[in-house]
């Protein structure tokens, strides 16, 4: 494959995904048929081991990979960004039987993953409980989330061992003794995703299905490197939402004042401090307020966009086969995806910070103002 995995996800972002993301987006589940795209571009790959069927990308590639398809169709990139969690677990198992089993299949996208770790970071008595069992483990608990659910062929669950360490164990995706899963959510976003709960009630897994054991302090800092930062999907959400916008006639983008300009600049600089960030955590030095802060401002940067393309288009908008409401729901799912308590207190903090009243205050209501209120 000659050319780069970016410009292999924007061929298709352009010919496949963003034609049909209002309908994706309306769908039961995301199209086996884009999945299937994005396999044979190799675009499952970019996470693997070259040992593995995998072509490792570099940081910058693969985050420019999840902007292009998150900003093209946020189910579909979403069902492949958690195909990435398993891949990444297995690559680094000492599980050599299991890795070699199921790494080639995932990185072909033979078979799609899916990941339920998101648990782990709720405060409180474990959600879901390994205890050694047989030789193996037992698992007890619910996993709150849970996507891609009728597409994928494995999961990698998390869960705590009694001491706290993060057990990691490989499931298929399919109803078994001792898992259950719930009918899809009904979301307000994100419902083609396909995404349950899955309930553990004395779900036996055996020693040999085991990716990864972690103690406590060494996922903590895993996972702060990773979930702290910016999601690059936020970034390509307000990358449409200005391409949109840019489309429409300078009346109708908005009355003296150049959003494709104001906001495109913003979103270069986002990018850039983001991009920095990303960077450093990756060489292992993690500026935990600052990635949050980064994040915030990236998921707060990516709602003024949407909502400036909605409001420039006006009704219409909002009907489902408009791309502005999906834009702007898109961008809120991204204010909650992989929140943790500091990207939390950062976003809220963000909200927090107050806005600027006119300067000059609004005209006094008066009878005729008034009687027109709700038109
Ligand atoms: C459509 C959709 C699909 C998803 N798919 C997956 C998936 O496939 N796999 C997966 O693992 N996850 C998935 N998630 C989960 C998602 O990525 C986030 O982790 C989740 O939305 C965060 O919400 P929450 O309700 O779990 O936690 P929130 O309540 O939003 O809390 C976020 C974090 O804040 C902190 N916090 C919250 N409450 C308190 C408190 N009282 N005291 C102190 N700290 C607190 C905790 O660190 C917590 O983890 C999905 C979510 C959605 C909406």
């Amino acid at each position: 494959m000659p050319d780069s995995p970016v410009e292999r996800a924007r061929r298709i972002a352009a010919e496949v995904l963003i034609p049909a993301a209002e309908a994706t987006d309306q769908a039961d589940l995301v199209p086996t048929t884009h999945l299937a795209r994005l396999a044979d571009a190799g675009l499952f790959a970019v996470y693997g081991p070259a040992t593995h069927g995998g072509t490792p990308a570099p940081g910058p590639q693969v985050r420019a990979v999840h902007r292009v398809l998150g900003g093209a169709c946020g189910v579909t990139y979403f069902v492949w960004a958690q195909h990435q969690g398993p891949v990444m677990l297995l690559a680094s198992s000492p599980n050599a039987e299991l890795r070699d089993r199921w790494l080639p299949r995932l990185c072909r996208g033979e078979v799609v993953g899916g990941t339920a770790f998101a648990h782990l970071r709720r405060p409180g008595p474990p959600a879901v409980l390994a205890t050694p069992s047989d030789g193996g483990w037992r698992l007890d608990g619910e996993a709150p989330w849970a996507s891609s659910w009728g597409r994928a062929g494995v999961y990698s669950v998390a869960a705590f061992t009694p001491d706290g360490d993060v057990l990691w164990v490989l499931v298929e995706g399919h109803p078994q003794p001792g898992l259950s899963a719930s009918a899809p959510l009904a979301l307000a976003v994100m419902q083609a995703t396909g995404t349950v709960r899955l309930r553990f009630e004395r779900f036996e897994v055996p020693a040999d299905q085991v990716i990864l054991q972690l103690p406590p302090d060494l996922w903590w800092a895993i996972d702060d490197g990773i979930s702290a930062r910016l999601n690059p999907a936020v970034l390509g959400v307000a990358d449409r939402a200005l391409a949109l916008l840019g489309e429409r006639t300078a009346e109708e983008r908005g009355a003296g004042v150049d959003l494709g300009e104001a906001l495109g600049a913003e979103l270069g600089a986002c990018a850039t401090r983001n991009e920095a960030l990303a960077a450093d955590a990756d060489a292992g030095s993690v500026d935990l307020d600052a990635l949050a802060d980064g994040r915030a401002w990236g998921i707060d940067l990516a709602q003024r966009a949407a909502l400036a393309l909605l409001t420039a288009t006006g009704g219409r908008g909002v009907e489902l086969a408009s791309p502005p409401q999906r834009l702007v729901r898109e961008a809120a799912f991204y204010a909650i995806q992989a929140q943790t308590r500091p990207g939390r207190d950062a976003s809220l903090r963000r909200a927090a910070q107050a806005g600027s009243a006119p300067e000059e205050g609004p005209p006094p209501a008066t009878e005729a103002s008034v009687a027109v209120i709700g038109g």
